[in-house]
């Protein structure tokens, strides 16, 4: 509907009927004005599938929904690293969402997996901000090509479960803007999502719904965003300074306090119509674009999308280690099944995503369809999922069916009551009980898979006793099938870990800094998020972040960059060549990463700026091109407010993981915006030399005697070199008096010192 068709509408309306526009109708509709002809819209959860509930509503899974497919988690998406992937995933969702008559579907979650204890990270993409905004786009582009919208959340810095709704986030401004809020800035800008939902807690003080700093300012100002901002359900505090701050929506309905907070607002003063006709504006544009956008009599293939829950699932899982390439199984006449998990699998997480999924995987089944008759398959519990207490009968009987086969596959992982959205973890272990199963069945067998279902890393005291490992995140309805298809080769394991897994909890940056002391959670590591902090501190991982591996091989050769000198306002093309070694089609995700070589601020060691996966025929190779451009090489710089490069080297780094770096080159990048380091009294004599005109000036003045022929120590020389302009003139005797530092400060700071 035309803006001009929307203001009279609003112009038709009493304040009460403004006011009741600003919260919904009930838990997931928003509020209709019948005598206008403002309908209602719906929205649910997802984002991995769809939970429309139609009898007893809630927000945290508790109450059934009706049957929708279950893709992997967003954890699951994110290694597959497969941006068309991810948007077809999102196609099928706008699909049955048009199919549901749902309008805006509750997702996708971008926060950055900051600590892996975060209950809620089998949600969330990556701890890395550009994996993340890459695939959230696609995922948004997919979902919205259907008419439906999205729900862009939880904005912003809501990176933990423990006190989510009041814990007050205290992130500098740097990490603010490199890690937290860019996991948001690109899918807001690139994708424009319908909705974007404010979180629960506090940034810096304010509660991100009332924080007008992230609502207005930075999402609306600088990023441009023209669509609705919705609360988390239940996220707001101050309704008045709510909308003030840009929170457009209150959900659920908020049984009429917070409209009648508005309209005294406005009675009262403290809020202006105008501020009120512009929330009132966002909330009409978004209902009407959804009526128009409503497809009539619209379906989906069930089927179709089981299928593709299974692709998915196939390309999300991640080959962890594989010992005397034990996979894929091939040759084993007799296989034992091991794990509870194998018969109730675990497949997607706890709480407001909770789907109700159209049909589910047997495991057990989809592997005896694949081995047939040819191979005998035995199944032993080997654990309860109940508690973690351990049954020694349970592991006996496992690892009697383990010494008859000639290999055993462990079905291990996380049950539902050890990760959920609502609460985080407190260690990062498997049950006592699987890991004593795994220990006991690896002391008879010497062939053993374990195959994982958890949505965030987990340690692995007992990696070396197994020949295999699979992560297989939280998979979805068919990950049954996608399993069995990748154990025996009927597909190639393609996936890549998209966080850290740490060997130990005491290692990730987060550790002495989480979960913060009930009221204040202090992000003291800054920018060093993950692989960031891994990686510039050394600190040897589990498993490093991007890697996973492939029944082949690839080759990578021939980095060419076509220039080797621009400035920052100049692109630069890097081609890389790929090549299959193996006997297998395969796929690879190309991962190019960015070094600054010297900084003046605090950096990591490398960052991740652009990302390809591929796929190969045996022998096939392919080149593969990436362009860089400003914002690759900049930091943000908070005296500036932007983003900013500081002219000098990078290095481009070209790997199979953040560890496995196979090729680089190296490009200068000159600043067009040089910023003028503006001396005081208190710079030293050093930066006074650096400085272009500084050398002139004390040259001038006769001050240049400290130099190498200066007959001093060299140490004596660093010694006064480090000394500031001030204290040389207080000790100075005189020689450099305060008419003198005046002068200096003038000359190389121009007019404005
Ligand atoms: C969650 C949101 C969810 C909403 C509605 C909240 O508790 O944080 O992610 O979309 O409930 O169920």
């Amino acid at each position: 509907m035309e803006s001009n068709r929307l203001r009279e509408l609003i112009r038709e309306m009493t304040l009460e009927e403004k006011a009741s526009l600003c919260s919904g109708l009930d838990f997931w509709n928003t509020q209709p004005i019948p005598r206008l002809g403002i309908p209602s819209i719906m929205m649910t959860d997802g984002p991995h599938g769809l939970r429309k509930q139609e009898g007893d509503a809630d927000h945290l899974g508790l109450n059934l929904s009706i049957p929708a497919t279950c893709f992997p988690s967003a954890v699951g998406q994110a290694s597959s690293w497969d941006s068309e992937l991810v948007n077809k995933v999102g196609k099928a969702i706008g699909r049955e969402a048009q199919a549901q008559n749902i309008s805006i579907v509750l997702g996708p979650g971008v926060n950055i997996k900051r600590s892996p204890l975060c209950g809620r990270n089998f949600e969330y993409y990556s701890e890395d901000p550009y994996l993340s905004s890459q695939l959230s786009t696609s995922f948004i582009k997919g979902v919205q090509s259907q008419g439906v919208g999205t729900s862009l959340k939880h904005f912003a810095v809501n990176n933990q479960e423990y006190k989510r709704m009041s814990i007050d986030a205290v992130v500098d401004e740097q990490a603010l803007r490199e890690i937290y809020l860019a996991s948001f800035e690109e899918v807001v800008k690139e994708a424009k999502p319908w909705t974007i939902m404010a979180a629960y807690n506090k940034v810096n003080g304010d509660f991100c719904s009332e924080n007008k700093r992230l609502l207005t300012d930075i999402l609306r100002e600088e990023w441009g965003y023209e669509g609705l901002v919705v609360s988390d359900w239940g996220a707001v505090n101050e309704r008045d300074r709510g909308i003030s701050a840009g929170l457009d929506l209150e959900m659920p309905s908020s049984n009429g306090l917070g409209n009648q907070k508005i309209v005294d607002a406005i009675r009262t003063g403290v809020l202006t119509e105008e501020e009120l006709d512009q929330t009132v504006e966002n909330v009409l544009t978004l209902v009407f674009k959804a009526m128009e956008s409503k497809k009539k009599n619209a379906t989906y293939d069930k089927e179709e999308h089981h299928l593709l829950a299974r692709e998915a699932a196939r390309e999300s899982m991640i080959l962890l280690k594989n010992e005397d390439q034990i996979l894929p199984i091939n040759n084993a006449d007799s296989i034992s099944v091991i794990g509870a998990l194998a018969i109730n699998p675990r497949y997607q997480g706890g709480g407001s995503s909770h789907i109700n999924p159209t049909q589910l995987d047997d495991i057990l089944a989809e592997i005896k369809k694949i081995t047939a008759d040819e191979t005998k398959v035995v199944y032993s519990e080997g654990y309860s999922l109940e508690g973690d207490q351990i049954y020694e009968s349970m592991v006996y009987d496992a690892t009697e069916a383990a010494k008859q086969s000639d290999l055993a596959i462990i079905f291990a992982g996380l049950p539902d009551r050890y990760e959920s959205e609502g609460f985080d973890r407190r260690h990062l272990q498997l049950p006592a009980n699987q890991i004593r199963l795994i220990e006991a069945v690896a002391e008879v067998q010497k062939n053993v898979v374990v195959v994982l279902s958890n949505g965030a890393p987990i340690e692995m005291p007992w990696l070396q006793n197994v020949k295999a490992v699979l992560e297989g995140y939280l998979g979805g309805q068919a990950l049954g099938g996608a399993i069995a298809d990748l154990l025996f080769g009927l597909a190639n394991p393609s996936g890549k870990l998209a966080e850290t897994f740490p060997k130990k909890l005491a290692h990730n940056p987060s550790y002495t800094n989480y979960p913060g002391d009930g009221e204040t959670v202090e992000y003291r590591e800054g920018v060093f998020v993950g692989y960031r902090h891994y990686d510039t501190k050394d600190v040897e991982p589990l498993f490093p972040f991007g890697f996973g591996l492939s029944y082949t091989t690839f080759e990578y050769s021939d980095i060419t960059v076509d220039k080797t000198n621009i400035t920052d306002e100049e692109a630069v093309k890097v081609s890389v060549k790929v090549k299959n070694t193996g006997s297998l089609p395969g796929k690879e995700i190309v991962q190019l990463y960015v070094k600054d070589v010297e900084s003046t601020v605090s950096r990591p060691e490398k960052e991740l700026k652009r990302f390809e996966k591929i796929s190969l025929q045996p022998n096939e190779e392919q080149v593969v091109t990436f362009e860089l451009d400003k914002r690759v090489f900049s930091y943000y710089n908070v005296k500036l407010s932007d983003w900013h490069v500081e002219s000098g080297d990078f290095e481009i780094l070209v790997g199979k993981s953040s560890r496995e770096i196979v090729l680089r080159e190296t490009v200068h990048v000159e600043s067009t915006v040089p910023i003028k380091n503006k001396l005081t009294r208190y710079s030293t004599l050093n930066e006074l030399l650096e400085h272009p005109v500084g050398l002139e000036v004390i040259k001038e003045m006769g001050l240049d005697q400290i130099d190498e022929e200066s007959g001093l120590g060299s140490s004596t020389q660093d010694l006064i070199l480090g000394m500031t302009i001030h204290s040389l003139s207080v000790l100075s005797n005189g020689s450099l008096n305060e008419e003198m530092v005046q002068n200096i400060l003038l000359t190389v700071n121009g007019a404005d010192k």
